[in-house]
């Protein structure tokens, strides 16, 4: 085996000239694993091949979006087809109609209250226009979320508090003024109690609670559906709006997300990642009354240069027509055999790493004895073990994310066999 990165290496000391860290998102920076960080120059369906020509079995998928794999043929004609006609025109154009007719008419046969979409260009702008949305239309200013879901990098809601009570988010990032996360409530996961506290202490201005309702930015967190379910009563007894966060799970777990995995109706929803094949498209949606809101209807103010960017609405058609009960059903049968044989090998070595899985989202928890439900229920030492379990894996061709917080995707091309292949790695692993 003789895995060599030095063109890797020496592209990342050009990229550290240019770019902050070398990177345009810090994860890929490797710095909770260590090491330096490797260049893809091509992929396909799915595997990843450097620029040092190492091969990859990808698990990261571009953090999502990727459900097809890399490349999937009938995207790549879509874009190829809209090629000949525009790049970009800020002025409407059918696909806009078509992408979101086809995500309205299906959807809202299982969901109901998903009535009207607005396409953007990113998860962290379809979360920030959602927020303005829920603030303009109840006319109110707080807002709940939780600590362990990340919403992109809002302003407001870069904040984490530790747990227990109540309390009035710190700005985890710099360049944050405390006031503009003073209206941001942040409480822990998995707890009732601290919600009805916050609705007493504040019963007429909390805006919206905000969940992904399938935690999956720092480690799987998955919740009990009846807290979900609370979540949905206790918004709807206080007029706030319930904002499901579905960037992730939206058209991963299931063409209805999360929200029809849990059979849960809320006022709004975000996506992002696979809404738009591997371009970049985020969209909220919801209740038209909320809607109606939305300018140029109403005063909550949204606009966007790209928007409904002909190119992103054909490929996120196309990714959206790949997604039939069929290919759900086959990710679930894969998912099983991983999650079955991963523990299956980790627990005949007395290695404690255990995978969890929701349909085609898997994470590795290390030194817990079950699934935590809470951010502060994992340790940072399992992160160090994670570091050197993600360095094995890399060497030996498979692609995990760089950081023990994040979870791993699984792509309708991989077969059993290349489940196998990281199977076989993880069976060659000590700690
Ligand atoms: C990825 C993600 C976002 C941010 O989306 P970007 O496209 O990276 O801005 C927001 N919310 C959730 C749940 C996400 O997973």
């Amino acid at each position: 085996m003789n895995f060599k990165i030095n063109k890797s290496e020496e592209i990342y000391k050009e990229a550290l000239k240019y770019l902050p860290g070398g990177v345009n998102s810090p994860v890929r920076a490797f710095r909770q694993v260590g090491g330096n960080p490797i260049f893809i120059k091509h992929a396909e369906e799915c595997y990843i091949y450097d620029i040092d020509d190492n091969k990859y079995l990808d698990f990261c998928n571009s953090w999502g979006p990727l459900i097809c794999g890399h490349r999937h043929q009938d995207i790549i004609k879509a874009i190829e087809e809209q090629l000949k006609h525009a790049l970009s025109l800020g002025i409407p154009c059918e696909l806009e109609v078509e992408l979101a007719k086809k995500v309205i008419d299906s959807i809202q046969k299982k969901i109901p209250t998903i009535q009207k979409i607005r396409f953007v260009n990113s998860g962290t702008e379809a979360v920030m226009s959602a927020i303005r949305l829920a603030r303009g239309y109840t006319n109110r200013n707080k807002v709940i979320k939780f600590e362990g879901c990340y919403h992109g990098h809002v302003d407001s809601l870069l904040v984490k508090a530790g747990s227990g009570l109540a309390t009035f988010g710190q700005p985890s990032s710099a360049g944050v003024p405390k006031s503009f996360s003073e209206h941001t409530i942040v409480l822990p996961l998995d707890n009732e109690e601290v919600i009805l506290e916050a609705y007493k202490k504040y019963p007429d201005d909390i805006a919206c609670i905000i969940i992904e309702p399938i935690p999956a930015n720092n480690g799987l967190l998955i919740q009990r559906k009846e807290f979900l379910e609370f979540l949905r009563k206790v918004t709807a007894e206080h007029q706030s709006l319930l904002i499901f966060d579905e960037v992730i799970s939206g058209f991963r777990v299931g063409f209805y997300g999360a929200s029809g995995y849990y059979d849960i109706y809320p006022d709004i929803v975000t996506y992002g990642k696979i809404i738009g094949g591997g371009l970049p498209v985020g969209a909220f949606a919801g209740r038209e009354e909320i809607f109606e809101m939305l300018s140029p209807d109403g005063p909550v103010y949204q606009a966007g240069t790209l928007s409904g960017n002909p190119l992103a609405m054909a490929a996120g058609l196309a990714q959206l027509n790949l997604l039939t009960d069929d290919l759900y059903m086959d990710l679930e049968k894969k998912g099983q055999y991983l999650e079955r044989e991963f523990n299956k090998i980790t627990e005949s070595k007395s290695l404690n790493f255990k995978m969890i899985r929701i349909a085609s989202i898997f994470w590795i928890y290390i030194n817990l004895e079950n699934p935590p439900r809470r951010a502060d229920q994992i340790s940072s030492d399992s992160m160090k073990i994670y570091a050197k379990f993600f360095h094995h894996c890399l060497k030996h061709g498979i692609y995990l994310a760089p950081s023990g917080y994040e979870v791993g995707f699984l792509s309708s091309p991989m077969t059993l066999n290349d489940l196998d292949k990281f199977l076989d790695v993880v069976s060659h692993f000590d700690v």
